[in-house]
């Protein structure tokens, strides 16, 4: 066996401590003779998995006790429909575009309602975060919203835009779990689990309670609506298991780590060893400013198309693989998310500084 080292934007690197001890649970979990695979969602057992992902988020996160914790499937882009369905009670809704997911979700609230752009870094590639300290957030916004790490251009929300008393809703897809979150500071945050925390086909939601109810628009379908799955406690239907019982053993990792004070700090010393090679590199750069940049997700360029197909066909060759930058924008992007260790990122390097002495 041997494993590279994956720079996936997503579904990602998972920490190969918790792929070991799924293994080793793979076929009888904990003396129940199957796999969680295998076993009813209702089972006492799987009752016990999902109660205990959730009671571990909750501490990783400080999750108050007014917010609840949906474990939803359709990914994050099924949460594009799902806010404004059951928030725009007004139908309007301010948006932060600051790259292809807020657009995306962006273009989605359209459907139903009034869904202003009330900042945008589109005319820059969206390669940094607009100040948003001041921004003409509409009288009636039913919420503002956000993707606070932009996974295809490698941005950050370092600061929440002030949203004039406005509900603030996040995307955190990108960034679930790399650092701390006042969840209090938000109405809605949720992210797709497969980037930062476990398998693909899942979304966390975090909500808070008083936003919870039966006034949804019109035609919201049962299953869309956050009370449907607030009052089965995620089982309304059955839910992704898998997905759930991986997350729970992410968890679990992370709170070994220290929790997220200590990720972050972790995650800070990685994407560092990286950030400072681009800004000495005479043959790649970062293609975002500086203040804004993502600690999860890194793009940069050579400067020609050809040198990066170069680059990323070698270095697949040498084990570093998924570099290649998204299809709209090019030029590379590595991931480094929690599950990357440092001694992935420090070999991507001293790899790319062979290849900078080679190629210029
Ligand atoms: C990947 C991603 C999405 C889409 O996730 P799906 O689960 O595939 O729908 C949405 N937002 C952000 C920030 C992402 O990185």
């Amino acid at each position: 066996m041997s494993r590279v080292y994956n720079f996936s934007a997503g579904p990602a690197v998972l920490p190969e401590e918790v792929l070991k001890e799924a293994a080793d649970e793979m076929l009888d979990y904990r003396g129940c003779g199957m796999s969680v695979m295998e076993m009813s969602h209702r089972s006492k057992v799987f009752e016990e998995i999902i109660q205990e992902a959730e009671q571990d988020l909750r501490e990783l996160m400080g999750i108050p006790r007014e917010y609840k914790v949906l474990f939803l499937q359709g990914g994050a882009s099924q949460q594009f429909a799902m806010i404004p369905m059951n928030l725009m009670k007004n139908r309007v809704a301010d948006y932060i575009v600051t790259g292809q997911w807020a657009k995306k979700a962006y273009q989605e609230a359209q459907i139903y309602g009034k869904a202003n752009k009330i900042a945008s870094s589109e005319d820059k590639t969206y390669s940094y975060i607009p100040d948003c300290s001041d921004l003409p957030v509409s009288p009636d916004a039913d919420y503002v919203y956000i993707c606070k790490n932009n996974t295809i251009y490698g941005t950050h929300f370092k600061k929440l835009p002030n949203t004039k008393g406005k509900l603030l809703v996040a995307d955190i897809s990108s960034c679930f779990l790399s650092e701390p979150e006042d969840v209090t500071k938000y109405g809605i945050l949720y992210g797709g689990v497969q980037k930062n925390i476990g398998p693909a086909g899942m979304v966390i939601t975090i909500i808070r309670e008083d936003l919870i109810s039966d006034e949804v628009l019109p035609y919201t379908p049962t299953m869309l609506k956050y009370k449907t799955h607030a009052d089965a406690g995620s089982m309304y239907n059955t839910p992704n298991c898998y997905c759930i019982y991986i997350c729970g053993k992410v968890f679990k990792w992370l709170k070994k780590q220290g929790g997220l004070e200590a990720v972050k700090a972790n995650n800070e010393k990685k994407a560092a060893v990286l950030y400072d090679y681009l800004d000495e590199s005479r043959l790649f750069s970062g293609t975002v400013v500086k203040e804004d940049r993502s600690l999860m997700n890194v793009p940069f360029v050579t400067g020609s198309k050809e040198m990066d197909a170069k680059f990323v066909s070698e270095a697949a060759k040498a084990g570093f693989v998924n570099l290649k930058g998204h299809r709209t924008v090019g030029g590379m992007r590595a991931s480094i998310y929690n599950a990357m260790p440092m001694e992935g990122v420090e070999k991507l390097v001293s790899f790319m500084k062979e290849f900078e002495k080679e190629n210029l």
